[in-house]
């Protein structure tokens, strides 16, 4: 008996449970997990658990197994969706996506390598070495992001704090060309409270050459950083400068220039400086109580020490005709410096980002060299979050999630029900929760959260999260899925009701987190360097106070803009998806701990998913492909059939397999319920051939 009908291992197609309820999907999660099976399927889905060990199941013998094979032929694998979305892109001329999602540590990024990887091993088998070249810059930049993008936390040791999205174009041959990255939504802060340390930041501390750390004036010592300090990461691994460097090789094999990627460490050696800074006060003026650290920030920043104190210190301001030099307070030169800090290396990321896309893109020459270009899309994107406390950054990543459940139904649902209208089949009806209000109540213009927000935000004077929620609430009120509560006078909480979920966000940090906090004497600055690689990365620091007039689109509104194209995007692509859970919260591979889990299965629709899938057809095939399969196990088809057409060869053969109630005919193609059937065809067919 073939592996995936094994009880032994539980079913490998949640579509072939008994009964459809979260009892049984729990249980048979749990056995499989438990089985070292980590991937099961729901239909074309691949539900993974993080095994969290080694598993010996990515090696060049487990690819050979599932190259070029169908679905349904082997045990359940990211392999066999990859495979899935390169032979559609292939043999289809059709571009298509891996949507990969799930929470923090449940295992994507891991899924999203595993999947290039499997990629790159089936291409390229004339060994071009220009696709050569090409899947050795992918798998670099891969590493420099990495380092730049992914945090060392609690929960995930290699926690990526933005979304990835990844397109890689391929030629006419199937081989990759070239690629384009988009990211998301980097949580700014380099070392936030609870949300560890940016690798590429310990790594230079740890792993730096000597020299070059003193001529950053930076000490070995990670305990001498408050922002590492406050990241509570101190713990080094034996890796360290072996990781410093291949980033650093990585960079310069991408193309990065001397200058660049020393300007790079430079501004990683600010951060570190500006964390340690001090602000006194003498009677009513501030100052820097260590002004030896303004003259390091001045040599790094390639500008002058007084320009830099000026800077951190005092703001420009008009008024009226005049501009004058207005002092900060205590607070505000505190709360300047961390805004810089977070504002330069989300600067930096985006721009290492842009400098990799520079030189992957596939250029206009190469298309005319190559011809067809198809993609493969693969997106890495956070899933739900709901932690104890929510704020702005778990209302946008849930909005996300929001839009791309929505994106699934609409994708799922709506094309299945299209295909079936085609082909004549009868389509019963099932009810399902459309999510659209949702991301309406979030996004809609001038009435959405995010509209009422922007306004907030876009008040001249002083706005507090108070005025905010009054605001959402004079608005929204009414809204069937909103509703606002205080629990105590300091508390202010907006609630945001998903179905069966709910969230609660509290408002303190939105306005803040919306607006762009950075003071314009910092851009100022910036543009004002000598090291024209730092100039350019600010170049809205040209304008002089009298001229900033537009305002900098606020992060939400960014937010909203790339989520609706990457939802355009994905939805111009023939979709596949990886759903990721996290088994429990220790790193254990022998621990399946029940209410998390099933919790995940929940938020991530899976249920949902099981039903849509026995409502509807499991596989689908066009008649002479499916002849072409399956004809051997027939007399009527073997070796050819003298029917009237290929369709009523199709019926006698299934007839004779009695497999009649669990398939319909459409025009061109024969649908199959259940995988069963597909998996007792497989067998019949491997007795003959
Ligand atoms: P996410 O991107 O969802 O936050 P990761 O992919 O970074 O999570 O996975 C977190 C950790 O879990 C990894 O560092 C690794 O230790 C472990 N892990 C995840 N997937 C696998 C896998 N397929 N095999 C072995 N370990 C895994
Ligand atoms: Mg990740």
């Amino acid at each position: 008996m073939a592996e995936h009908e094994s009880l032994e291992f539980g079913k490998a197609d949640f579509v072939l449970l008994d009964n459809v309820s979260l009892e049984e999907f729990m249980a048979n999660l749990k056995l499989r997990f438990e089985k070292g099976r980590i991937y099961t399927y729901i239909g074309e889905v691949v539900v993974s658990v993080n095994p969290y060990r080694a598993m010996n199941i990515y090696g060049r013998d487990t690819i050979e197994q599932y190259k070029g094979r169908e679905l349904y032929e082997q045990p359940p694998h990211l392999f066999a969706i990859a495979d899935a979305a390169y032979k559609a892109m292939k043999r289809r001329n059709k571009d298509t996506c891996i949507v990969i999602s799930g929470e923090s540590g449940a295992g994507k990024t891991e899924a999203s390598k595993y999947i290039m990887q499997y990629i790159a091993a089936i291409t390229n088998p004339s060994q071009r070495a220009e696709v050569e070249r090409v899947k050795n810059m992918l798998l670099k930049s891969n590493c420099v992001l990495e380092a730049f993008g992914n945090a060392k936390t609690n929960r995930n040791d290699n926690s990526s704090r933005f979304g990835k999205y990844m397109d890689i174009n391929f030629d006419f041959k199937g081989d990759p060309i070239g690629g384009h990255i988009n990211n998301y939504l980097l949580e700014k802060d380099p070392v936030g409270k609870v949300k560890g340390v940016f690798k590429c930041i310990f790594q230079l501390v740890k792993g730096a050459p000597d020299a070059q750390l003193r001529s950053l004036h930076i000490q070995r010592d990670p305990t001498a950083y408050t922002y590492i300090k406050v990241g509570g990461q101190i713990k080094s691994s034996i890796n360290d400068s072996a990781d410093f460097k291949a980033v650093t090789d990585a960079m310069k094999v991408i193309g990065f220039t001397t200058e660049e990627i020393q300007t790079v460490y430079k501004i990683l050696a600010t951060i570190l400086h500006l964390g340690n800074l001090k602000f006194g006060s003498d009677g009513d003026v501030t100052l820097i109580e260590n002004s030896k650290l303004v003259s390091i920030l001045g040599d790094l920043l390639s500008t002058k020490d007084e320009n830099v104190e000026k800077a951190l210190l005092y703001r420009t301001v008009a008024t009226g005709r005049d501009v004058i030099d207005k002092q900060h307070t205590h607070q505000e030169a505190s709360y300047g410096r961390d805004a810089l800090a977070k504002a330069i290396y989300e600067r930096l990321f985006c721009w290492i980002v842009g400098r990799i896309n520079d030189i992957i893109e596939v250029k206009n020459y190469d298309v005319r060299v190559h011809g067809k270009n198809t993609v493969i899309g693969v997106l890495d994107i956070y899933g739900f979050e709901i932690f104890q406390n929510n704020s702005f950054e778990q209302f946008c990543i849930n909005y996300c999630n929001e839009k791309l459940q929505q994106l699934f139904i609409q994708l799922v649902l709506k094309q299945e029900q299209e295909e079936y209208q085609r082909e004549g089949i009868p389509w019963k009806h099932i009810d399902y929760f459309n999510n659209q209000i949702i991301v309406d109540l979030v996004e809609q213009q001038h009435k959405g959260i995010f509209a009422v927000l922007d306004e907030a935000c876009m008040n001249v004077g002083k706005v507090t999260d108070e005025m905010l929620l009054q605001a959402l609430n004079g608005k929204l009120a009414k809204h069937a899925h909103y509703t606002s509560r205080k629990l105590s006078p300091t508390d202010k909480n907006l609630e945001f009701d998903r179905d069966f979920l709910h969230s609660l966000y509290s408002v303190v940090g939105f306005i803040d987190k919306n607006k762009d906090t950075l003071f314009q004497d910092f851009k100022r600055l910036l543009y004002n360097s000598s090291n024209p690689v730092l100039k350019a990365m600010w170049p809205e620091g040209k304008l002089s106070i009298t001229e900033v007039t537009k305002r900098p689109l606020t992060a939400a509104t960014l937010f909203k803009n790339s989520m609706i194209s990457l939802v355009e995007n994905l939805a111009s692509k023939e979709p596949y998806y990886v759903r990721c859970i996290k088994p429990n919260e220790v790193k254990s591979p022998l621990l399946f701990e029940h209410e998390r889990c099933k919790h995940q299965v929940e938020y991530l629709g899976l249920l949902e998913n099981v039903r849509v899938r026995r409502a509807g057809f499991a596989n689908r095939q066009i008649y002479p492909r499916f002849l072409q399969r399956y004809k051997m196990i027939s007399e009527f088809t073997w070796p050819n059939h003298d029917l009237p057409s290929d369709k009523e060869a199709v019926k006698r053969l299934l007839q004779g397999c009695g497999f009649e109630h669990d398939v319909a005919y459409g025009k061109t193609k024969v649908f199959i319920r259940t995988p069963r059937t597909i998996f007792s065809l497989e067998e019949q067919r491997a007795e003959m051939v």
